[in-house]
């Protein structure tokens, strides 16, 4: 089955589907993205992540490009067409095409909007899952507004193939004061010793995740105890489990942070129980 993409009002073969060379995504990176999760071609808490494309715009002084209830219908209809039950929608809006300029475009330049949607692999994704992954740790060089879910992802992309390069799967960026932001594609946790759950707050430093807001609702449901501070690289190898959230792989279990073990080097229990229960906290739409 070939697979079709929405761009700016068409749904387009994906492989012929093109933006114009001076888009000022490809120029400047000046856009937005949001990764949804599809399960049983569902759409995984949409109200979230449409809320926080609408704040992500709004940081970069564009209004949204259409009322969200259109934007729904997109999103669900390019699903629709490519058949995706488990997997993810992806929608980017860019300021749109105009001549190569670092300020503004013309008011009324028209933002460009693309939704791709593509399947994974579930039994794959859950041997990763039940594996758990490595992680390592470098510096986070990124600008101050990593909360901006922005398409300017060079600092990511480096991280994420260092992570590669080192046989792990994924890069925990660390500040200059020796705490852990977040993944180069997701938040960072851990579950001290004594039980604790413990992630950074969702400040100008790290993106204010969709998952992480699940979990957030998932340890409140199970009485657990949860603390929003920063933490070292040191005290998460010290850890009793680590995991990781983002929508594309809602909770990932963390066993190796720079070749050390995490606990006993496996999936930690509470964490493994996260991620069976994340959809009970999670919307469907
Ligand atoms: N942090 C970064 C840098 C990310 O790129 C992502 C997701 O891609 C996340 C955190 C997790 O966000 P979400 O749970 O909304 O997918």
């Amino acid at each position: 089955m070939s697979r079709i993409a929405y761009v700016n009002g068409r749904y387009r073969p994906h492989r012929g589907a093109m933006i114009h060379v001076e888009d000022r995504g490809y120029q400047f990176a000046d856009g937005v993205y949001e990764v949804c999760e599809v399960r049983a071609a569902h759409i995984i808490d949409e109200r979230r992540h449409l809320a926080r494309l609408t704040r992500s715009l709004a940081e970069l002084r564009m209004g949204l490009p259409m009322p969200l209830s259109a934007l729904s219908i997109i999103l669900h209809e390019t699903i629709r067409r490519n058949r995706v039950r488990d997997g993810i929608v992806y929608l980017q809006v860019t300021r749109g095409v105009a001549r190569r300029d670092h300020a503004f475009p013309p008011p009324g330049t028209a933002p460009s909007i693309v939704v791709t949607a593509r399947a994974h692999d579930h039994a794959k994704a859950e041997i990763v899952a039940a594996a758990g992954i490595a992680v390592i740790t470098l510096a986070d060089n990124r600008w101050a507004r990593p909360d901006i879910k922005s398409v300017s992802l060079l600092p990511n992309i480096l991280a994420k193939q260092a992570a590669r390069d080192a046989g792990a799967r994924e890069a925990w960026f660390i500040d200059a004061r020796g705490f852990v932001t977040e993944g180069a594609s997701s938040n960072a946790w851990i579950v001290t010793v004594d039980g604790d759950v413990v992630t950074r707050p969702a400040d100008n430093s790290i993106l204010n995740g969709i998952a992480r807001a699940v979990v957030i609702d998932a340890i409140a449901a199970k009485g657990l105890r949860l603390t929003e501070r920063p933490f070292t690289a040191a005290e998460a190898k010290a850890a009793r489990e680590a995991f990781v959230t983002a929508a594309s792989q809602i909770v990932q279990p963390v066993i190796r942070i720079d070749g050390k073990p995490v606990g006993d080097g496996r999936p930690g229990s509470l964490t493994t129980a996260l991620r069976q229960e994340f959809h009970r906290h999670a919307e469907f739409t």
